[in-house]
C-alpha cells in the first residue's frame, strides 16, 4: 500500500524537468516523422509594393502536430538542433517552387520568397543544389529571394559567405530578415552579400497612431537605402504604419494590414 502511494506520488510529482525531457523527445521524434512523411508544408504571405501591387509572397513553414498547429518558433529551432532542417528547408523550397510557379509566371516583377537557416548554407554545395532545385521546379533564380537572419553574420563564416555570393552571381536576391535585431555595424553591413533587409516587426509594432515616430526605424531605412539595399517592412498591421512607412520611402510592406497568410497562391 505504501509502495503504491510513493509510486503514485512520483508519477503525481513528476519534476517539470523531466516532463520537458519528455516532451521534447516526444517533439524530435514527430519532427522526424513529419518530414520524412511531408507533413510539414508551406503557407505563403502577401508583400505589397508602394502601390499596393501584391509583387512578393514569402513561404512560411507550417506543422500540425496532434491534431493542433505547432508554432515554426517551436519546431524550426528543434529542426535546426536535430539537422532536420537541411531536408525541411529543401521540401519547403521545392514545394513553394511548385505552387508560386504559374504566378510567378505571368509577371516579370514578381518574386517567391524562402527562408534558409545558417545550417543549410553550411552543407556543401547549398548554391549549387538551391539553383538545381529551383530550375527543377522551372523557378529562374531572379525570380528567388532567400531571407536569412541577420544573427547569421554576427561571426561572418567564409563558406557562408561563398555560397549565397555564388547564388548572387547567378541571379537569386539575398533579403536580411528581422534586421535591426542583430546589431550589424555600417561596416559589416556593407561588407554583406545581401540585396534587401527586413525590418524586424518588433520595430514596427511601436507605431500606433499618427504623430507615433521611431528614430531607430527612420535611421535603418536611411542606412540600407544609403547602402543601396531595398527595404521591406514586416509585422504591419496598421494604416498609420503603412503611411508612415511610406512616407520614409519603405520600398515594400508586410504583415496582417493586407490579410492572413494564405495556404495556396
Ligand atoms: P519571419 O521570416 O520573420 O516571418 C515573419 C513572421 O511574422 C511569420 O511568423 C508571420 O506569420 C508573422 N507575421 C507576419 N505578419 C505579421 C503581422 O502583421 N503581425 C504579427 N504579429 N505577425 C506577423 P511564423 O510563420 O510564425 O514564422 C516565424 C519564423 O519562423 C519566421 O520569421 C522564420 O524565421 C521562421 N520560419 C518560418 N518558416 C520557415 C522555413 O521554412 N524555414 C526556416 N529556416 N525558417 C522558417
Ligand atoms: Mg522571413
Ligand atoms: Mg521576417
Ligand atoms: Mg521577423
Amino acid at each position: 500500500e505504501a509502495k503504491r502511494t510513493g509510486k503514485n506520488r512520483f508519477v503525481r510529482f513528476q519534476p517539470p524537468m523531466m516532463e520537458a525531457l519528455l516532451q521534447k523527445s516526444r517533439l524530435q521524434e514527430s519532427l522526424r516523422r513529419a518530414v520524412d512523411d511531408h507533413d510539414i508544408h508551406p503557407v505563403y504571405q502577401s508583400v505589397q509594393d508602394r502601390e499596393g501591387n501584391v509583387v512578393q509572397y514569402e513561404a512560411l513553414a507550417r506543422w500540425t502536430w496532434e491534431g493542433r498547429p505547432c508554432p515554426p518558433s517551436i519546431f524550426i529551432p528543434e529542426a535546426e538542433n536535430s539537422g532536420l532542417i537541411v531536408e525541411l528547408g529543401r521540401q519547403v523550397l521545392t514545394r513553394a517552387c511548385r505552387d508560386a510557379g504559374a504566378w510567378l509566371a505571368e509577371d516579370a516583377g514578381r518574386s517567391l520568397a524562402v527562408n534558409v537557416s545558417g545550417l543549410q548554407i553550411a552543407q556543401t554545395d547549398f548554391a549549387a543544389n538551391t539553383l538545381a532545385t529551383i530550375r527543377k521546379q522551372g523557378v529562374s533564380p531572379c525570380q528567388l529571394v532567400l531571407e536569412v537572419t541577420e544573427h547569421l553574420f554576427l561571426e561572418p563564416d567564409v563558406h557562408v559567405i561563398a555560397e549565397l555570393s555564388a547564388l548572387r552571381t547567378a541571379g537569386v536576391r539575398i533579403a536580411l530578415d528581422d534586421f535591426g535585431t542583430g546589431y550589424s555595424s555600417f561596416g559589416q553591413l556593407q561588407a554583406l552579400p545581401v540585396d534587401a533587409v527586413k525590418l524586424d516587426r518588433s520595430f514596427i509594432d511601436k507605431i500606433l497612431t499618427p504623430t507615433d515616430r521611431s528614430p531607430i526605424v527612420e535611421s535603418m531605412i536611411a542606412l540600407a537605402h544609403t547602402l543601396g539595399l531595398e527595404v521591406t517592412a514586416e509585422g504591419v498591421e496598421k494604416q498609420v504604419q503603412a503611411d508612415y512607412l511610406h512616407g520614409l520611402g519603405c520600398n515594400r510592406t508586410q504583415g496582417f494590414l493586407y490579410g492572413n497568410v494564405a495556404p495556396a497562391i
